[in-house]
């Protein structure tokens, strides 16, 4: 092929065609360090200086409607689901920081508009639980002024549904692994995000969410050889708790 044709043929690839490098998402911020502890703000704000692609945390509802920053369903022996905001917000973090709001999290979001926020919102107890901490998500989304530089995902598909339906136009990503990039899509969700061990088991979902024009995230690529295999192997993002290394390996290549 001549060098113009190839030029020309280049010129007209999408851009997801051509192999882009692969981007860091820290996970649940960047905790493994000083200072810091998973899903507090001080993680969301090491995370920035960082300069990588993005930076996940995970949300929930409590009963009366107010949403929270935290990975597991319960803290100090309560189930943040079913406990008033009142008896949660002077919990203490690792680092000593209260339990973040979502609220004060979007506002260290906005001080920095490279960085992506990765919200993940967490299955909730029933369906009308997760449609109004859905609506509450991208109200306060919204209404922070972090809309455009934020993504979500989930494990429910319920809630990724209803993201998709409330906000067309958002990045969404699934992450249960039980269904194939072509499923996703007929649903119009914008991506897969899949353990490390669901991708490697099914390296074709690679191929066919490219195809589709669908992103690929992994999760949660700790070690040297997993990341070069999952950045040699091609995935848009990869999640991790040592977003350093992962940097370091993915502006090597
Ligand atoms: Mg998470």
């Amino acid at each position: 092929m001549k060098i113009r044709n190839i030029l020309l043929f280049t010129a007209i690839l999408p851009l997801h065609v051509l192999s882009a490098q692969t981007k860091v998402i820290a996970h649940r911020g960047y905790w493994d360090c000083e200072g810091s502890a998973q899903n507090s703000i001080a993680a969301l704000q090491k995370a920035q200086e960082l300069r990588i692609y993005g930076s996940e945390f995970d949300v929930w509802m409590t009963a009366d409607g107010v949403l929270v920053v935290n990975h597991d369903d319960v803290i100090a022996g309560l189930k943040i689901e079913d406990t008033p905001f009142a008896q949660l917000k002077d919990l203490r973090l690792q680092n000593g920081e209260t339990l973040p709001t979502l609220e004060a999290y979007l506002q260290q979001g906005r001080k920095d508009k490279k960085t992506k926020l990765v919200l993940e919102l967490k299955p909730h107890n029933t369906k009308d639980k997760e449609d109004r901490a859905t609506a509450a998500v991208v109200k306060m989304v919204k209404k922070a002024g972090v809309k455009k530089q934020t993504e979500y995902i989930s494990f429910s598909l319920n809630i990724c549904k209803e993201f998709v339906r409330l906000n067309p136009k958002a990045e969404v990503a699934y992450l249960n692994g039980d269904l194939s990039p072509q499923e996703l899509k007929t649903l119009k969700i914008s991506g897969i995000d899949y353990n490390l061990r669901v991708l490697q088991a099914n390296k074709q979902w690679i191929a066919e969410a490219r195809k589709l024009k669908m992103t690929v995230n992994v999760w949660t690529v700790n070690s040297e050889a997993d990341m070069q295999e999952m950045i040699d192997a091609g995935v848009d993002f990869m999640t991790t708790d040592k977003p350093t290394l992962a940097q370091e390996l993915v502006s090597k290549k």
